[in-house]
């Protein structure tokens, strides 16, 4: 049968390499624009001293405000930055909360971005913008927030410690393995999952010995922008739902809860998914793709269990019902029983082995 299949790229510029943040200039030369607000997040204001420096006459303003979830009342005091300085350019350097600042002054505004990642979240490469105001979260997915310019200079990510690393690094890998089994799946985005998942696995494998080791993090930063490529391109499933209710109605961390999930939506979906499963499994050397990335993450001493993260037992039925009630397309039909198996198994963090109860 020959497989049906749509695909629609994206339009901006990328480029990757080793010390690439003293192009930002001519980055910002090359969209004819000369004045900047350089946005960056918490705990990096010496890196974003750097880029100030490189800047030089071209930064019109500086904002060091960007917060996880974007809420609203931080892009509003950036906006009114943006408007005084008169910039007609943001640069942002940091993960994805800068990024996702970055993206709503572009939603609001139009300015151009040139984004510089220090993170595995691949956020900069999506249409999709997620903000907070009063405890809600909303998200939707506009071209208008695409950065004209990503500049991905892996030695802004050696600095990323190895805790951080690890989880936004498998936050990036959930991006590539929900791609590979998603209804919109085609040849081009699964190329890109496959060569990010085994760079990512590559680069978990190695993190923690080496963590400055500038091939290691070239691995992970190139897989995470592969991943979020496959993020814009095709829907997610099951394990971004589940990430999603769990951070914007419980609370948890964004990376963390990604990390503590992924292997137990992929054993519970690896029965509908047997193909993907093998090809996962291949492109990360293991002989079965679950219950492999769980091992990664236990031996980069990611976290494992929702019980270590201190999230409540009795609230993991509603946790279900929440995904029950408006779930994402997913190859397995999803079962209230089924998904509050799969939340027992990652609360108590159980090895997800072939045949694990509950699946
Ligand atoms: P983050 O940007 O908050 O960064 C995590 C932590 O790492 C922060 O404390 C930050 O200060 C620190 N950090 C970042 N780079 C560092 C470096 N080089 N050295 C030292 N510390 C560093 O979090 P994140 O995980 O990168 O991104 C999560 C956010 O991005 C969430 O709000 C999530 O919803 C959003 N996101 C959006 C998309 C999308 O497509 N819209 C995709 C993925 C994530």
């Amino acid at each position: 049968m020959t497989a049906e299949f749509e695909y629609v790229g994206l339009p901006y510029r990328i480029v990757f390499g080793r010390g690439l943040l003293a192009r930002v200039n001519a980055e910002v030369a090359r969209l004819r624009r000369s004045r900047v607000l350089l946005l960056t997040g918490g705990g990096l204001a010496e890196l974003g001293d750097r880029v100030e420096n490189l800047l030089g006459p071209l930064c019109a303003a500086r904002f060091d405000g960007a917060a996880l979830h974007t809420p609203v009342s931080v892009t509003e005091e950036a906006l009114r930055h943006l408007r005084a300085s008169d910039a007609d350019c943001v640069v942002a350097v940091g993960g994805g909360s800068t990024t996702g600042l970055s993206k709503a002054l572009a939603a609001r505004t139009g300015v151009d971005q040139i984004i510089l990642p220090t993170t595995y979240a691949g956020s900069e490469v999506t249409p999709v913008l997620g903000e907070t105001a009063g405890g809600k979260k909303t998200t939707r997915s506009t071209p208008s927030v695409l950065p004209e310019t990503v500049i991905y200079d892996v030695e802004l990510s050696r600095g990323l410690p190895v805790p951080i690393a690890v989880t936004s690094a498998v936050n990036a890998l959930a991006h590539a393995i929900e791609a590979l089994y998603s209804a919109q799946a085609n040849p081009i985005v699964d190329g890109w999952a496959l060569d990010a998942i085994s760079g990512i696995g590559k680069g978990l494998r190695h993190v923690i010995g080496e963590p400055t080791n500038v091939e290691v993090r070239s691995d992970l930063l190139r897989g995470a922008w592969l991943a979020g490529m496959c993020l814009a391109s095709v829907g997610m499933g099951l394990h971004h739902k589940l990430c999603h209710v769990l951070g914007g109605s419980f609370g948890l961390p964004h990376a963390i809860t990604h990390t503590v999930i992924l292997p137990h939506v992929m054993r519970y979906n690896s029965s509908a998914t047997s193909e993907v499963m093998w090809r996962i499994g291949g492109a990360l050397d293991v002989p079965d793709a679950p219950a492999g990335v769980f091992d990664l993450i236990k031996q980069a001493d990611g976290p494992t269990s929702l019980r270590e993260l201190g999230f409540d037992f009795g609230s993991l039925s509603e946790v279900a019902d929440q995904v029950i009630a408006s779930p994402y397309p997913n190859p397995k039909p999803l079962t209230r029983e089924g998904i509050l198996g799969l939340l027992t198994q990652a609360w108590y963090g159980v090895r997800p082995a072939r045949g694990t109860r509950g699946h």
